[in-house]
């Protein structure tokens, strides 16, 4: 099937173009490539270093800084610092609501399924934004360093991360200028800069340790003809190196006395564990390779040995043979049936968790490679695949161009990702938006455009026979199966009915290698577009919909609020609908945000309310 690749800049298809491999961590990031000898290198633009650390900053000029400058600003304006994006790539508020405190900027809480978005002075961002922020300076850094443009890339991501995170990864690749050919496994990348699952012959099953900055997870693999299924993951995504970092922080306090003595003023406070953060840091990697670290922050001594280290830790180690324990379980294995253990993340240099590791799937574990570095690593090398610069490796029949359907606002969603391998299958759940809706319209595309009508629509019909349900209650299926001849099936299934509809079609009729070419070239020069307008659009839906809530809640609701309360929420609906219309995303965030503070007091009083109407109605009986 067609594989192409097209210079940006001059729009040229072209074969010998780079493809880089990109690490997008939750604390660093890095890029590598495949180097003229055929092997893989990280990338080290000019000394600045190879771990870009995922920090954003946004500095009152408006300028955005990313990486080692960024991080600087942590302690002096939180507020402007964005870290640890990842943890809220494809998430909504909901999904993050317990871990809020942790994030020392501000999330916008719209108590909804919606997905979060990130307030830095009076603009918003969503994380996907954010994150293509901190992908385009590892392009712009591996074009420097390289000296070429860079235009196409494989991306890491978590074994865990689910289909929206996946897609919104994807996404922010578009945002950064980069066409991604493939979001793929970071213990896949890892096993493939070690070299396993590269020969087509070889059937293993492997377990991958990751041990990041805040971080841990692990995944057993099953490896069979190139192909790499994950049996299992577990691990704790608050779990990492600043455990590490905090233990010693709180040793050096209790050895200087300094925990009652740090309550004077907060800022000194702040800055001063901050400092002490750091100098731990730095004492925790030098205790890697030395037993004993001796120290100062200003007239303090901080001193540590390996072996109180180890004592301060060992519960957190533990703690991840847990997981490993209960993934084991899961993928219904014994620890006889691993063959091999590839150590991931900058916290597995620390001796004691190698060695834990290592007794408790015993063997020896593969250590060689830079643990922070062995996923991008892996990564160029899959990008090398792709490329089919691998002729030892058979590249399986991939699907040319994405498959989706139509969502609100006419917007694309994918199902099966283009460069999927075929076979394929994947699905999602669906519901239903007005109240005793009995038909439900599925519109098949293919296509990269954000919006379907710039796609190519392949089918539609009608899934018929919903039985009358409020909006948000028929669940409803839809599965795509792409078979080895390239021929997809659609599925429709309403799941409390169990009505079902389903067609067939074969995406690649009458499309010709040039064709393809075409719609990839659009996609790739109006990605940056196309992302903006479907950003706008879905927060149009989202005020459409807040305006109609709104609405109804006030108008069933009226005895409970006073006359200016009323009013001032009717005006702020009808400013929020003016915006709808002016194509400015922010402002329409903006006032959706306004409207949502102004009456969340007026939900919580009415909670109450409804309360002590129950508590009265018990009292009477
Ligand atoms: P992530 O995958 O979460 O982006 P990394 O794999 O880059 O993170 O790991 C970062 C963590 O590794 C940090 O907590 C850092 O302190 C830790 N780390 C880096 N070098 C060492 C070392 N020599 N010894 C122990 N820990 C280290
Ligand atoms: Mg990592």
């Amino acid at each position: 099937m067609a594989k192409v690749s097209i210079n940006i800049a001059t729009g040229s298809v072209q074969k010998e173009e780079i493809i880089v491999g990109i690490d997008l961590g939750t604390t660093n990031s890095l890029v590598a490539f495949i180097n003229p000898e055929g092997n893989p290198q990280v990338i080290n633009d000019m000394g600045k270093g190879i771990l870009v650390p995922s920090i954003v900053h946004f500095h009152p000029d408006g300028s955005v800084i990313v990486g080692n400058e960024a991080k600087e600003y942590l302690i002096s304006d939180p507020q402007n610092t964005i870290f640890s994006v990842k943890r809220l790539l494809g998430r909504s508020f909901n999904d993050i609501e317990n871990h809020k405190d942790l994030f020392s900027y501000k999330i916008i809480d719209d108590d909804t399924e919606s997905l979060v978005k990130i307030k830095v002075g009076d603009k918003f961002y969503t994380p996907i934004e954010l994150s293509g922020m901190i992908l385009k300076e590892l392009k712009d850094r591996a074009e420097h360093a390289l000296k070429t443009s860079v235009n196409r890339a494989v991306i890491t991501v978590p074994a865990y991360f689910n289909d929206s995170q996946r897609q919104a990864t994807r996404d922010a690749g578009k945002l950064a200028g980069l066409d991604v050919l493939r979001i793929v496994n970071e213990p896949t990348a890892a096993s493939l800069a070690y070299g396993i699952g590269l020969n087509p012959n070889e059937e293993k099953i492997i377990a991958v340790y990751d041990l990041g900055g805040g971080t841990f997870d692990v995944s057993i693999l099953k490896i069979q003809n190139g192909i790499f299924e994950v049996l299992s993951t577990n691990g704790n995504t608050f779990l990492g190196g600043d455990d590490f970092d905090q233990a010693i922080v709180n040793y050096w306090m209790g050895q200087n006395n300094l925990v009652g003595m740090i309550h004077e003023s907060s800022l000194h406070q702040s800055s001063l564990q901050q400092a002490l953060r750091l100098k731990a840091e730095e004492a925790k990697k030098a205790l890697s390779t030395q037993n004993i670290f001796n120290g100062f922050v200003g007239e303090i001594p901080c001193a540590i040995t390996r072996i109180k280290f180890e004592e301060l830790i060992s519960d957190k180690v533990q703690q991840t043979i847990t997981c490993c324990k209960n993934a084991l379980q899961d993928a219904g294995l014994t620890i006889q049936d691993i063959q091999e253990v590839v150590m991931v993340g900058g916290s597995t240099r620390t001796p004691l968790v190698k060695q834990q590791v290592s007794e408790f799937f015993q063997k020896p574990v593969h250590d060689q490679i830079n643990p922070d570095e062995v996923v991008a690593l892996g990564a160029a090398i899959q990008s090398d695949i792709l490329a089919g610069n691998r002729t030892d490796i058979l590249l399986l029949d991939v699907t040319p161009l994405s498959l989706g359907i139509e969502t609100m606002g006419g917007l694309m969603e994918i199902i099966i990702p283009r460069n999927s391998k075929i076979p394929t299958k994947a699905g999602k759940q669906y519901t239903t938006s007005i109240d005793g809706q009995v038909n439900m319209k599925i519109a098949v595309y293919q296509g990269e455009r954000d919006l379907v009508k710039e796609n190519r629509k392949l089918a539609e019909f009608d899934l018929k026979g919903i039985p009358p349900m409020p909006a948000g209650f028929p669940k409803v299926d839809i599965n795509f199966l792409l078979n080895a001849d390239g021929i997809l099936t659609v599925q429709a299934v309403e799941l409390r009915s169990g009505i079902k509809q389903e067609v067939e079609v074969k995406p690649t009729y009458g499309l010709t290698d040039n064709e393809v070419e075409k719609m990839l070239m659009d996609s790739i020069q109006n990605a940056k577009e196309d992302v903006s307008q479907r950003m706008l659009i879905e927060a149009r839906t989202e005020g459409e919909q807040m305006v109609y809530t709104a609405e109804r809640f006030i108008e069933k609701n009226k005895e409970y609020f006073s006359t200016p309360e009323i009013t001032n929420t009717l005006k702020l609906i009808e400013t929020l609908k003016t915006t709808l219309t002016s194509g400015n995303k922010d402002q329409i965030l903006r006032r959706i945000d306004e409207l949502n503070e102004f009456t969340r007091p007026f939900a919580e009083r009415l909670m109450d309310q409804a309360i002590s109407t129950a508590m009265k109605g018990k009292a009477i009986e």
